[in-house]
């Protein structure tokens, strides 16, 4: 049984920067699948600009069709804020023998420390850390101790083990970001190349960004 990815995020929208991670990801580290999960209140910022239901139609179109992408609405069926050990806790209950992997691009590992219960993420679930080339690891403060402790540059330790080990993989950057897409679609403005047609289609029939200028803008 191959390990599953966990990909959380706001997805506020999904773009071609989550979906190519996830998928050098499945590839690379050979995982069964990558089950993005939409938070629906996400503790560490302000409100979404979609409600959860449009964030969850994009992320269902953009990865509509593609072999090892997986849609978990649990967080948004769930009521108060998404904490992400409640999700994995949960995971780890519904599949007891299976590896866990939570996805996490750089800028959400470097504030992994502000997280909720974040130092048991590892006992339910391995870290994989999503980095730019180049990138070097934290080697001091809390991150920086439990990359030395937990550390693995073998991806057979996230086959071998069910949880607890942290591991760093360089994925091609794509410098898009949901902030860049949702200003640029308030400025009338088509986000056409940065993510998938479909989830191009929700946006626009939605017509959610082009109605949140002052706020992006703010
Ligand atoms: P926003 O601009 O609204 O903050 P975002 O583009 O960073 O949004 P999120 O939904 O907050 O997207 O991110 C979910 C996860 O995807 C996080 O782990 C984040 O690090 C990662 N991520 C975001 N953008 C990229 C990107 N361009 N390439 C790789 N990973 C990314």
């Amino acid at each position: 049984m191959r390990p599953i990815g966990i990909f959380g995020g706001t997805f506020d929208p999904i773009h071609y920067g989550h979906l190519r991670s996830a998928f050098e990801v499945l590839q690379a580290l050979r995982f069964e699948e990558v089950r993005f999960i939409p938070c629906g209140d996400p503790p560490h910022r302000g409100a979404t600009f979609a409600a959860a239901n449009v964030r969850l139609a994009m992320v269902r179109a953009a990865i509509s069709g593609q072999d090892g992408f997986a849609c978990d609405e649990r967080e948004i069926q769930r009521d108060g804020p998404s904490f992400t050990i409640d999700t994995l806790t949960a995971l780890r209950g519904e599949y007891p023998r299976r590896s866990l992997g939570l996805i996490l691009g750089m800028d959400a590992f470097l504030g992994l420390p502000q997280w909720h219960r974040w130092d048991e993420i590892l006992n339910v679930a391995h870290i994989i850390v999503a980095h730019r080339p180049g990138w070097k690891a934290p080697d001091t403060g809390p991150l920086g101790e439990i990359i030395a402790e937990f550390g693995s540059h073998c991806v057979d330790d996230l086959h071998d083990t069910l949880h607890g080990r942290i591991y760093i993989h360089a994925v091609t950057q794509l410098e898009i970001s949901s902030t860049e897409i949702r200003v640029l679609i308030a400025a009338g403005r088509d986000a056409r190349f940065l993510m998938p047609d479909a989830v191009r289609d929700v946006i626009k029939e939605s017509g959610i960004y082009e109605k949140c200028a002052i706020e992006n803008n703010a």
